[in-house]
Parts: C-alpha cells; structure tokens; sequence
C-alpha cells in the first residue's frame, strides 16, 4: 500500500519517483486518497532492496537479542571466566577419542536427555580435562538456550554457607534444583561433614527425582566416593550409576606439559 496523501499535495507525489507513470488509486476515503505503487522496474527494484534491508535489520535485531539472552544464562551459569569459550571442535580429544564421542553424542542429543533426565560422569585423575570437557558441554547446552548451572563442589558449599541467615538464604540451591543442567566438578573433593554430605545428596536426590540431568566429575573412583560420603555413599553412588553415561579421561597430565 502507497503512502496516504492529502488531496492538496502537488501531482508529483503522485507519480512514480522513477518512470513518472501516474500511480493508481487505490483506496478513496471522502478527501483522502491511497495510492498504490508502480510496478515498473526501477520501482520495483527498489522496493525490493527496502524489503531486503528491512528484513536484514530484523535479523540482526534477533541475533543481538539471542546473544544477550545468552551472555544473561552464561553470567547466570557460573562457569569460571577461564572456561567461557571453546567447542567441542576445540577439545583436544587425542588421548580421549571415546569421551569426545559421547560427548558430541550427548550434547546433539540433550533436548531428550533434558526430559529423560540423563546426564554424565566424568572420572579421570588431576589434570584430564574433567573441567575443560564438563564446561564446554555446557557451553554447548547453553547455546542451545537451555539454562545450567555449574560449580566445583567447594565452591558451591561455601555459597550455600555464605547465604545462610541472609535475604538470599536458598536462592543457589534452588537455582541447582531448577536449571535445565547442573555441572557438579570435583565431586568428593569437599571436607566432608555431615552438612556437606547431606547438601549434596540433596542436590544429587533432587535431581534424580525430579529427572532432570547432572553432569559430576570426579578424580575419586566409584568405591573412594561412596566411602567419602558415609552415610549416603551408597546411595549417591547408585543414584549416579542409573542416570549418569560414564566418561573416562586418560592421557597425560595436560597442566605438566606447558
Ligand atoms: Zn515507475
């Protein structure tokens, strides 16, 4: 539809800016009248660029959206600034050939793991790239604009303590129960107490039940978890068999070798 005009404007407005053909009417209400367009080339090509360029801007606008909302849910994540780049492409997967695998696997996949409640265990000693591969597939889930949570199990004990008798008392572990992917690393690493033990087992419970995935890296094996947890071992144990693929990383140290 062409630009509605008075009928005072001067006849040139009513001409095409090109060819000079007369442009049709197209609709007349009492003294206001519509004009249609040209359909002349020149006129044509024209709106065909304005129609291009619009549309280039609305895709820009979408993009510059679709990356705050990803900045908001990688700020919101927790991954340490060190960790917040890098794909699966990146991850030096020489010595770790099947880990990398399933990883791809599991991240092509993880809408269905999402609601199937599947997630990862990462075992392997110091220095396997537990932590480098652990973030990147959740930067991977993230792009994807599912919502994760990550922390080294110190770290978010010592949050959790640090809100206690504060207005923000729950706020971590409630985000640790609601996001679409929790990231537990270095599980078994914390001074274990029996506030400790029953804090994870809580977040390693709620997850279970509520079939929602977890990611834990650990450089303990299965039987040194389950005795540094001592009353729920067993339980977080089996609870972690059921819904977690495991994942070994071997390989040398990376961290002596630079
Ligand atoms: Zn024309």
């Amino acid at each position: 539809m062409g630009p509605i005009q008075a009928p005072s404007s001067s006849s040139h407005e009513h001409s095409c800016q090109y060819c000079g053909t007369g442009l049709p009417i197209m609709h007349q209400f009492s003294d206001m009248v519509v004009h249609g367009s040209c359909h002349c080339d020149a006129a044509t090509a024209d709106r065909n660029h304005q129609e291009q360029e619009r549309r280039k801007l609305e895709e820009q606008r979408r993009q510059h959206k679709e990356e705050r909302r990803y900045r908001d849910r990688l700020t919101r994540s927790g991954i340490p600034a060190r960790y917040r780049t890098g794909t699966l492409a990146d991850f030096d997967s020489a010595h770790n050939k099947a880990a990398h695998v399933a990883a791809v696997g599991y991240v092509t996949d993880f809408a269905k793991h999402r609601r199937d409640g599947k997630g990862l265990f990462l075992i392997g000693e110091v220095g396997r790239g537990k932590t480098r591969l652990a973030t990147i597939i959740a930067l991977e889930v993230l792009r994807q604009g599912f919502s994760v949570r990550y922390s080294s199990t110190v770290d978010l004990l010592e949050r959790i303590k640090g809100e206690f008798g504060t207005s923000n008392a729950g706020n971590t572990l409630r985000g640790y129960l609601d996001a679409d992917l929790v990231v537990l690393d270095d599980i078994g690493k914390d001074h274990r107490t029996e506030w400790s033990e029953s804090t994870i087992f809580q977040i390693i419970n709620d997850r279970y039940e509520q079939t929602r995935p977890l990611i834990i890296t650990s450089n303990l094996g299965i039987d040194d978890l389950r005795r540094h947890y001592q009353w729920s071992g067993d339980a977080i144990v089996s609870r972690v068999f059921e819904s977690c693929q495991g994942l070994l990383l071997t390989g040398p140290d990376w961290r002596l070798q630079r």
